[in-house]
């Protein structure tokens, strides 16, 4: 039986393009697929030697590097658990995943080491090694030493492979097992859909502690044998000046509105890129519509989630309709029971196993026939494309009708002087909760009291909001998320006060 590792794909892509370049970096330093193989390989005999065994989490705490992409390849090739953590989280939450994980090893940045060592001999963990933002540390040192010869792990296709904890807005937050075959079949059927060849190049500026920038994006360069530009974190300009060597883009929305707010973002500035892709959270129909009009490119959106990879995307031919996220991968199914928009249910092979160590709350998200919960509300048309129109958990239900935030959403940034809207709902008196609107001005913003005006025209009265707030920026995580959580805690005592 062939071995179930994902790695052990990665590994024969590798040994067939071993003199073709990888990943290209800014200072134009290069990797080619042979020095991944052998750097995943000197990075797995360090794991190995710091007592890392099968089935092992592993806690990555890191600037995003090339060691870290060693890494997270080594850790697939000795058959542990990748446990990647944002950057931004603070000791406080670090305690948490960790004690939740009971990792065999953790890997911190340098400036974190001592605190780590604290958490680490509370919780009986063997080792604590570094790495910073050059790749340079504790571990990369180790790994310099070891041999570039290391034989692949055998695993089966339902073992785990990646534990990644979900934002966790209510409640505590959970990790979701994610098993090799998850990974592989979710990766293949992207790169099928997306037409990625060793012909690509893609733009990779998005974080690594994520599904999107880890998951989608390099597992898809690695199974396509594409080339990756390689960039520490996003910067419009620098992405620019790197497009005419690129054939690809992946990224998050406000990726592409701060491109679209550089002047030199133009079509020849995208003269040889073939697809920007977009997800993590909705583009606005507005940004689509700009971003046609200035490139001649569609932006494809997709729609995807920690607990089960990408679920929808708009097709590479047919046409990629704004405000949508387009039809089921293949071989996933999605539904909505009962009446749209509701939540959406999704099955398939690239469904999470489950919460790690919460049977119950495993249980909770599951339907009795198997289909996982997603928690996002939208509609399925017809033909089966999909449409997101939040979060259920952000839905607001006043005086005992429901309000889609996304529906007021549209219409106040349609309005002249709005730049974006988040609209929420905090405690009411009277109606339970009450509606309220809180916006950025794209230059100087009308008065509330002719926004609600305006807005009376086109929207029923129970969906008007009460309030509308304006601020500089809406609150945003490392994936472009509103957060709405914040925004409701912020404006909790609107009506109450
Ligand atoms: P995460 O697990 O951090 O990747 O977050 C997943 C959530 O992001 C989904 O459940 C959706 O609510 C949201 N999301 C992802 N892609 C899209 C999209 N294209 N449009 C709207 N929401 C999205």
């Amino acid at each position: 039986m062939s071995n179930g590792n994902l790695y052990a794909r990665f590994e024969r892509i590798f040994e067939a393009n071993d003199a073709r370049v990888a990943i290209r970096c800014a200072d134009r330093t290069s990797l080619t697929f042979g020095d991944l193989a052998r750097g995943a390989a000197r990075y797995a005999n360090a794991l190995n030697a710091l007592g890392v065994e099968p089935g092992d989490r592993v806690t990555v705490q890191v600037e995003k590097s090339i060691a870290n992409v060693l890494l997270y390849l080594a850790v697939l090739k000795v058959g542990a658990v990748y446990q990647p953590l944002n950057i931004a989280y603070t000791a406080t939450e670090v305690a948490y995943f960790v004690e939740d994980a009971e990792p065999k090893l953790v890997v911190c940045d340098p400036s974190r080491q001592a605190e780590m060592r604290t958490l680490a001999d509370r919780c009986g963990i063997f080792a604590v090694v570094n790495l910073d933002a050059e790749g340079v540390g504790s571990l990369a040192t180790m790994a310099a030493g070891m041999d570039e010869r290391h034989e692949t792990v055998a695993r089966t296709a339902d073992d785990i492979a990646g534990l990644l904890y979900t934002s966790g807005t209510t409640g505590r937050s959970k990790g979701a097992m994610i098993t090799h075959d998850n990974l592989a079949s979710n990766a293949e059927t992207l790169v099928d859909l997306w037409r990625m060849t060793p012909g690509d190049r893609l733009l990779h500026a998005l974080p690594i502690f994520h599904v999107h920038g880890l998951f989608v994006a390099l597992n898809t360069a690695f199974l396509s044998a594409a080339s990756i530009v390689w960039f520490g974190k996003f910067d419009a300009k620098a992405i620019l000046a790197a497009m005419p060597e690129a054939t690809l883009l992946m990224g998050v929305p406000t990726f592409y509105t701060r491109l679209l707010a550089e002047p030199g973002f133009t079509k020849e500035a995208v003269r040889s890129m073939r697809l920007f892709i977009s997800g993590s959270a909705p583009l606005l129909a507005e940004t689509h519509g700009e971003f046609s009009a200035r490139t001649g490119h569609g932006i494809l959106e997709r729609y995807g989630m920690t607990e089960t990879g990408m679920i929808t995307s708009n097709p590479y031919d047919g046409a990629r309709v704004p405000g949508t996220v387009g039809f089921a991968l293949p071989g996933i199914s999605v539904r909505i029971r009962g009446e749209q928009p509701g939540v959406i249910d999704v099955k398939g092979p690239n469904v999470f196993k489950g919460y790690w160590r919460m049977p119950e709350k495993t249980r909770e998200d599951f339907t009795t026939d198997g289909w996982f919960i997603t928690g996002d509300v939208g509609t399925i048309d017809p033909e089966g494309r999909v449409t997101i129109v939040g979060r259920a958990k952000d839905l607001i239900i006043t005086g005992g009708f429901n309000v889609y935030p996304k529906e007021i959403e549209e219409v106040l940034n349609a309005m002249p002087g709005v730049g974006e809207s988040a609209v929420i709902g905090v405690p009411h008196p009277d109606f339970g909760e009450g509606v309220v609107a809180v916006v950025t001005a794209k230059s100087k913003l009308v008065p509330e009291a002719d926004i609600i005006a305006a807005l009376s025209g086109s929207l029923a009265k129970f969906k008007m909001p009460k309030r509308i707030f304006e601020v500089a920026e809406l609150p945003r995580n490392a994936m472009g998320k509103v957060q709405k959580a914040e925004l409701r805690r912020r404006y909790a005592n609107t009506f109450n006060s």
